[in-house]
């Protein structure tokens, strides 16, 4: 591993986070932070924190000694100084002579001596980084020395690469005992580089920015260098199907398997999303023999347990063909660890006196031998950072056995990691949007409506696929929406395109819950004159269009075993011919018919079919030029012909896809058709 310092950009950072009054230390401190933070072989989704002590002037003008220690869930790539919070330094140091303190008041303590009030709480491990004396502390996960220390002789491993350089301190879970355990250990021999503590990670120390980041650096590659020698082989392959099933199939029964119904509401199910990851490592993990005593050993670091839980799920592996066994047996396997999860949590949780709150227990890793492995989120970002700590797990478990055999922290540990008080009171205060865990796919999405569709959608807590025949279009509107917005080119009128559309929002998310069918476009004609090819091309978008995309949504849905909804875009020409307009209204008209087919063919699934009814909304398909040519066909000005409605009102592309959200959230309703045209008696339903 090499060091990333660069002069240039030391100086770089002095002299931007010193225009916003950052001292030349903490602008280097923010440097070197980052630095760790960009090394996901180092540092990944919160796994580490850094501090410095300097002198700092409060609201009176007076100065303190503080610890300027990286924020509770900040990010240590994107720091910036508002990032570490300063505290305190001396009450801090005091507490040192405390024989315990109780979570309760680690959470008092962690917000009583910041200097500003406003400043997001300091990392828990804190007062490790006050209890000991130098003015620059870092701290990582490393891979590297995780591998090294994750095993049954960790210390000696430890010993042997590290000799007296760094100290090394008995497991103990993050918190004051082990700020106090740590500085035990400094305390005996005040020479050393830094601290191993096991089964977690590594402190460095310096008496500058640089010198304790370098350090890191250094001790992390004799730790690599340590894992290169003297390796077995490992990780010898199980035997797989001759053929193993794809995971466009694969994981919409999966996604199936951990979904759990909500105990509130009859209907409504606790998803999850999924990120797949694949690799020659991760095949080699999931397809060994012995997957089920390193998976099952436990996580690589304490605070992985909130992410990933303690152990994975291990499913059979998927043979090609035969899906129908699969569920069988990946059911089976999900009820087996809800139930060992529940097991888990009854013993720990009597052995702390009870009063904890059980999180849900589907898990948020699955490995699949012959695939890859899956993060499980109820978001997006959620998954990924399973995805993320599983496969940087992988790796460390491989390096842990190649030199050894890997150890983790045991069942009672990774429960206190995982039920920390703290960890609790976020839970309890959390509150989630009507749409968490939810896959939306919306065609058309790169127009007017389609696009408000996906926003309002997003807006709900759902994940949202955005499908276009207009790849540009639905590339820019999911970019507008934020990063886990999917851009998917697809024409619903080929059955291929279709496919493979809803293949990679399954490949993304897992599978799919909502679909709103909106792709669609008008073509005029008066009925009696019309060209037979123009019909033929209409019905084939708003006709047949809709028929693939249900088609292809309902086989989905059908493997996820969880219910569904199937929203259209049918427009009150449905019931409502305006004139020359047969083109148009015919393909809606069997459309409106094609909900109510749905309703009734899959209620019994779960499967809600409903419709949207709008008219005259500005958009791709009502172009000015077109709102010329129908307000005229109507003898009306253009103005009136817009907001021609018993409300005299303009409907909006928001409008609808507020209709399309109140749908998709009213678990008791199918075959439902909402008008949203701002009042048209004509167009009533009856
Ligand atoms: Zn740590």
């Amino acid at each position: 591993m090499q060091s990333r310092w660069r002069d240039a950009d030391a100086r770089k950072a002095i002299e931007v986070y010193g225009a916003s009054g950052a001292s030349e230390s903490l602008a280097l401190r923010v440097y070197t932070t980052q630095l760790l933070g960009r090394d996901p072989l180092l540092v990944l989704h919160g796994g580490g924190n850094t501090s410095l002590k300097t002198e700092m002037t409060d609201l009176l003008g007076e100065s303190h000694a503080v610890l300027c220690v990286k924020g509770s869930g900040r990010d240590m790539a994107t720091i910036d100084p508002a990032g570490l919070p300063a505290v305190k330094l001396e009450p801090l140091r005091k507490l040192r002579q405390r024989e315990a303190l109780s979570d309760e008041d680690m959470l008092r303590v962690q917000r009583a001596y910041l200097l500003d009030p406003t400043a997001p709480s300091p990392s828990v491990e804190m007062l490790l980084h006050a209890f000991v004396p130098h003015a620059f502390v870092d701290h990582t996960h490393a891979n590297a020395v995780l591998g090294l220390i994750d095993q049954p002789s960790g210390e000696e491993l430890a010993r042997e690469v590290y000799g007296a350089r760094l100290g090394f301190v008995p497991y103990r879970r993050p918190g004051f005992g082990l700020a106090k355990a740590a500085a035990e250990v400094f305390d005996a021999d005040p020479s050393v580089e830094g601290l191993i503590l096991d089964k977690h990670g590594i402190f460095t120390f310096g008496g500058s920015a640089r010198e304790a980041y370098e350090r890191m650096i250094e001790m992390v590659t004799l730790a690599e260098q340590r894992l290169q020698r003297g390796r077995k082989r490992i990780f010898a392959s199980a035997s797989l199907p001759s053929r193993v099933a794809e995971v466009a199939e694969v994981a919409p029964i999966l996604r199936g398997a951990c979904s759990l119904p909500d105990g509130a509401i009859e209907g409504a199910w606790r998803r999850l999303l999924l990120e797949f990851r694949t690799s020659d490592a991760i095949l080699a993990f999931v397809n060994s023999r012995d997957v089920a005593r390193i998976a099952g050993a436990g996580v690589t670091t304490p605070d992985h347990t909130i992410r990933t839980k303690g152990w994975p799920l291990i499913v059979p592996a998927p043979a090609a063909g035969k899906l129908a066994d699969f569920k069988r047996d990946a059911g089976k396997a999900v009820q087996d660890f809800i139930a060992g999860y529940q097991a888990y949590f009854a013993r720990n949780n009597a052995r702390v006196g009870g009063g904890r709150i059980m999180l849900d227990c589907a898990p948020r890793v699955i490995l699949v031998p012959g695939l890859g492995l899956i993060g499980l989120g109820r978001t997006k970002a959620d998954a990924r950072i399973a995805a993320d700590i599983a496969e940087s797990a992988v790796h460390t478990i491989a390096d842990a056995e190649a030199i050894g055999e890997y150890r983790s922290i045991g069942e009672a540990d990774m429960f206190d990691c995982e039920y920390w008080p703290p960890e609790q009171i976020k839970l309890a205060r959390s509150t989630e949007p009507p749409l968490a865990g939810q896959v939306v796919a919306v065609t058309g999405a790169g127009g007017a409506i389609g696009a408000a569709t996906a926003r309002a959608f997003a807006a709900a807590g759902a994940e949202v696929a955005l499908l276009d025949v207009d790849a540009g279009a639905a590339e820019a509107k999911a970019r507008a929406i934020g990063t886990s917005a999917l851009a998917v080119a697809c024409d619903v009128t080929d059955a291929a395109s279709v496919r493979a559309g809803f293949d990679k929002v399954v490949q993304t998310y897992g599978g799919v819950d909502i679909v709103v069918s909106n792709a669609g476009a008008a073509w005029q004609g008066r009925i009696g004159e019309v060209d037979e090819a123009v019909l033929r091309k209409s019905f084939e978008l708003n006709f047949y269009g809709h028929q693939r995309v249900a088609q292809a949504a309902v086989r989905i849905m059908l493997a996820q075993g969880t219910g569904g909804c199937l929203l259209f875009n049918v427009s009150k020409q449905a019931v409502n011919p305006g004139p020359n307009f047969g083109p148009y209204g015919l393909p809606k008209a069997a459309t409106l018919f094609l909900v109510r087919q749905y309703a009734v063919d899959y209620g019994a699934d779960g499967i809600r079919a409903n419709a949207v009814n709008a008219d005259r909304i500005r958009s791709g398909l009502l172009t000015d030029d077109f709102i010329k040519a129908r307000s005229q066909a109507r003898g009306a000005s253009e103005k009136d012909y817009m907001s021609g409605n018993l409300l005299q009102r303009e409907v909006t592309a928001e409008d609808v896809a507020q209709a399309f959200l109140h749908q998709a959230l009213e678990l008791k309703t199918t075959g439902d058709v909402t008008t949203v045209d701002g009042g048209n008696i004509a167009a009533a339903l009856r």
